[in-house]
């Protein structure tokens, strides 16, 4: 059926709609209706509920909370643990060098953070902005755009009950239109629409590339006598060598809970490099592998984080809407915190938005919040790391990271001997040729520290309704064969975390196989297929990962 023939969708009119239901979208609903409460505010997300599709660390800092909830602290609100030791280590195959505190630039600090499960804190926040009277809708995808002239008029939900070949199923129903005076993007890092209306609106020209890591993290539940509540220990070096971009992360929290996980700068050039196998080696590292002895895993997903920092962001106000959060880039890479900007950003977003509510305006261009973010708090802790993601891709881990040390301790004294450096190519562009590569070889998980994809998958709670369109778009079918598979070796099979695509031998010839229904929705895909032959767009709402507490 084509569209002109379908039925017309359901409309409903909204003071704001806010897409994304994470930090940044449940501060913008909150704070709106903190300052204007007769202002209507609908939250789509595209998870089964809230927090379903909230994976971070985390260790939390909390100048986001006090400010948009100042009696936070003093309510029940979620599981927190208050950070009580802070490691940093440097390690080699079976070494491990601890980096003294006072080397560290101050606001690396996580003295005064929380440890906790951000899908939790998301949870709480969406209870905060319902009691204020927004309107949450989980399990709904905004899949569509919707204009006024040039301007974002809000956005539509996808169609649901649509088979795999698009016939209508007997459960068709068709999308609902949310039209809005101002729509808040808050989809997180390499959000659907937001990657839209960034080349819609042109709104990265004169910036950086954005870049991009993929953050992979377990929950698991350790032996009592292994738990360090209040422990927050990060690492770089092994298993990934000088040249590669990244490190791991573990967080002591709650009752006998540990958050462990690994961070991949996307800009790596190995296409034989596979993330995931990466984090399996690390647990094996004697820093760590103690710990998960006698411990039971929980929990597994991934999700990519935005690592441009300053001088990526996009221009993030244009006629209609605003960016906020990650969609805008706002993530600090070498703090790997970006919840604390998220809700600033929500929060500063709504302020731009309800002054303009209260004075009569709409669809129009909030310019004012596009000038605001440099100068607030959000600005202030990305412009003073801005060099460390360039130093570290340019100069490899171990002169890199000593470079970016040096610079974050002028830059929190005032100045910078580098300025404000670039980041060269975007990450899609970073693969060498698989010829030119070594192929690695990782070892084979041993089931009980060490795992395979598809088991950890079944951790993520992962479900798609099987019979609906793939939501994996292949631009061109041929080009994956003659350059993903033949020039670069099928890097898919290896960047993906969830094991979504294969590439198999049928009649001798290798094919292209998307098992669509594994995907976790962290969008890595979408981020370093060389070719940017694949996009990923949303499938049925309700469907991806159902995390309990990531
Ligand atoms: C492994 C890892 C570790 C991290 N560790 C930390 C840490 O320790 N501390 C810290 O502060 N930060 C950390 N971060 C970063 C932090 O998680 C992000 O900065 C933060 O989650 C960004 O918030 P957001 O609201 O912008 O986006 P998100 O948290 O990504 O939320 C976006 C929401 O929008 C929904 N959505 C997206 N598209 C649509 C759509 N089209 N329709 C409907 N809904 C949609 C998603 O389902 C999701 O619920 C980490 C991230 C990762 C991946
Ligand atoms: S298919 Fe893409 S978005 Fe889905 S899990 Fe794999 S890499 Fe991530």
């Amino acid at each position: 059926m084509s569209e002109t023939e379908l039925p017309a969708r359901e409309a409903m009119e909204f003071d704001t709609v806010v897409v994304g239901a994470g930090p940044a979208g449940l501060a913008a609903a909150i704070r709106l209706k903190q300052l204007a409460p007769d202002k209507s505010v609908v939250v789509v997300e595209k998870g089964s509920e809230v927090g379903a599709h909230i994976l971070s660390g985390a260790v939390i800092d909390p100048i986001g909370l006090d400010t948009l909830l100042p009696d936070w602290r003093g309510e029940d609100a979620f599981t927190k643990t208050a950070v009580e030791d802070d490691r940093f280590y440097a390690l080699s195959s079976s070494g491990a060098w601890r980096l003294p505190h006072a080397l560290m630039p101050p606001l690396l600090s996580n003295r005064g953070n929380f440890i906790v499960s951000l899908g939790d804190v998301c949870r709480y926040l969406a209870r905060k902005a319902e009691a204020l009277g927004a309107e949450i809708y989980p399990g709904f995808a905004a899949a569509e755009l919707l204009f006024d002239n040039d301007a974002v008029a809000g956005v539509a939900t996808g169609d649901m009950g649509v088979g795999k070949d698009g016939r209508h199923k007997s459960s068709f129903a068709r999308g609902m239109e949310l039209r809005g005076k101002y729509t808040i993007f808050a989809e997180g890092a390499r959000g659907s629409l937001a990657k839209t209306l960034i080349a819609r609106f042109g709104l990265a020209q004169n910036r950086e590339p954005q870049k991009f890591g993929l953050g992979l993290k377990e929950l698991w539940q350790v032996a009592p006598q292994k738990h360090r509540p209040g422990l927050v220990q990060h690492t770089i070096g092994w298993p990934l060598d000088n040249r590669t971009g990244g490190g791991s992360f573990l967080y002591h929290y709650a009752d006998n809970l540990v958050e462990v996980g690994f961070v991949v700068h996307l800009n790596y050039a190995n296409p034989y490099l596979s993330p995931f196998e990466e984090f399996q080696r690390f647990k094996t590292h004697p820093l760590v592998r103690e710990t998960f002895a006698g411990g039971k895993r929980l929990c597994y997903g991934a999700r990519a984080i935005s690592e441009g920092g300053w001088q990526s962001v996009p221009k993030i106000a244009f006629p209609g809407g605003v960016l906020a959060g990650c969609a805008a880039g706002f993530l600090n890479v070498p703090r790997i915190k970006g919840s604390h900007n998220a809700i600033l950003s929500g929060a500063l977003a709504a302020e731009h938005v309800a002054a303009a509510l209260a004075a009569g305006r709409g669809h129009d261009e909030l310019a004012g919040y596009d000038a605001a973010w440099r100068a607030s708090a959000i600005g202030r802790d990305l412009w003073r790391v801005r060099n460390a993601k360039p130093l570290w891709s340019k100069f490899g881990t171990l002169a890199g990271i000593a470079l970016a040390g040096f610079d974050m301790w002028t830059n929190t004294l005032g100045f910078s001997l580098f300025g404000t450096r670039p980041h060269g190519k975007p990450d899609f562009a970073t693969l060498k040729p698989a010829a030119a590569c070594a192929p690695i070889a990782y070892p084979k998980p041993d089931g009980k520290l060490t795992f395979d994809r598809l088991s950890s998958v079944y951790l993520s709670n992962t479900n798609h309704e099987e019979d609906q369109p793939v939501h994996l778009l292949l631009r061109d079918a041929a080009l994956q064969k003659t350059s993903e598979h033949d020039v670069y070796g099928g890097p898919s099979a290896r960047y993906c975390p969830a094991g979504v695509y294969e590439w198999v031998e049928e009649a001798g010839a290798p094919r292209f196989v998307i098992n669509a229904q594994n995907c976790v929705h962290c969008k890595t895909c979408d981020i370093k297929d060389p070719n940017q032959n694949i996009t990923w767009v949303p499938p049925e709402g309700g469907g991806g990962p159902n995390y309990p507490n990531m």
